[in-house]
């Protein structure tokens, strides 16, 4: 394993625990310091290498001199309600990343971004609109979790659950990701079980069938968003390059691999996606995948003209698959007074 150019300083949430020994060794300190330093570092929120009490002060001085260790500048906090907390990051390079705190009844979940902006261009989300400027670092990935759960522990909430489902498509950037999911599993990292990390993609076929071969519990979430090739171009551009039926055919492969299930991510779109025409093909289509639904109601944004279904329309729809034996339910949206849904607040710090 190579420790990238140390001359050039680089965050040290880059590394895992096995790149930090090793680098630890090479300057004559005993490996142990490196599971102090992630500890400092991932459970007690040290956001400084002065405050990592239990090392020397020559180790500080030289960690500080090889490293970065700093908190994200925040460009917005906005707290709804709910408690439903959503930050605005403001990069080293002026881009800015959102995450999300979102607690419920049963889990307290940080929503994180993969990439500043997106490419893919779904229509009925604020992230594309801007475009794509850069893949987030793993120390990037890792630090807006950091952030999530210091918020999270002020509310006496142990944060529980990860989703990736922020900006960006997440096989886009896979190796950052994977890395930072590492971090973010390991017990001596942030610990989070991986069955309470959730990747989710458009259905970037290449990735699901490499996610399918690492040896890496996380749940796979597609957006769908569409039943067959002609509805889901309309909404989801990527459907040109990874077709429907391909699509599918791929998670039908990743199901019987793996034997764990997919959730399908499904936007409810009145007379688009919430017709009896499409809950028949899903049905057809989902034969023999081990898999449950998301249903969203569609959250408006000011630039497209899409409707969201009427409350009857949404449990008719869900009933029908559930009647077919396929799990299914509808999404409560949280933090919409916030703009909780994806890119939505990025997007509007950028016009
Ligand atoms: S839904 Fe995801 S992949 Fe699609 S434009 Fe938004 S951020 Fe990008």
């Amino acid at each position: 394993m190579k420790i990238r150019n140390l001359q050039q300083k680089q965050d040290i949430r880059n590394l895992t625990y096995e790149e930090l020994v090793q680098y630890l060794e090479g300057i004559g300190e005993k490996s142990f310091r490196a599971t102090q330093v992630f500890e400092w570092i991932y459970k007690k929120g040290a956001w400084g290498f002065e405050d990592m009490k239990n090392l020397s002060k020559e180790l500080q001085d030289r960690l500080a001199q090889d490293f970065e260790l700093k908190p994200n500048t925040i460009a917005q906090k906005l707290v709804a309600e709910d408690t439903t907390t959503k930050f605005l990051f403001d990069l080293y390079d002026h881009e800015k990343i959102e995450s999300v705190l979102i607690p419920t009844a049963t889990r307290t979940t940080a929503c994180i971004s993969s990439q500043a902006g997106c490419k893919f261009g779904c229509k009925f989300c604020a992230s594309g609109i801007g475009g794509w400027s850069r893949n987030l670092t793993c120390a990037e990935i890792v630090t807006q979790v950091l952030h999530v759960k210091e918020e999270a522990l002020k509310h006496k909430r142990p944060l529980s659950n990860i989703v990736m489902m922020g900006t960006g498509e997440n096989f886009d950037n896979y190796e950052n990701l994977l890395k930072a999911l590492r971090i973010i599993n390991s017990d001596k990292g942030i610990n989070i079980g991986a069955r309470h990390i959730t990747i989710s993609t458009v259905g970037v076929i290449p990735g699901i069938q490499q996610l399918a071969k690492e040896d890496f519990q996380v749940e796979l979430a597609i957006s769908l968003h569409g039943y067959d090739n002609p509805s889901r171009n309309v909404l989801m551009p990527v459907n040109r390059k990874y077709p429907f039926d391909e699509l599918i055919a791929a998670c039908r492969e990743y199901s019987k691999t793996t034997k764990r299930q997919i959730t399908f991510e499904y936007i409810l779109i009145k007379d688009v996606t919430c017709t009896e025409n499409a809950v028949q093909a899903l049905k057809k289509a989902f034969k023999g995948i081990i898999c449950k639904m998301n249903l969203i109601p569609y959250n408006p944004v000011s630039e497209f003209d899409h409707k969201t279904p009427s409350g009857k329309e949404m449990m008719a729809f869900r009933d029908s698959l559930e009647d077919a034996g396929i799990h299914a339910t509808i999404r409560t949206p949280r933090g919409r007074d916030v703009g909780a849904a994806c890119g939505q607040l990025r997007h509007s710090a950028q016009v």
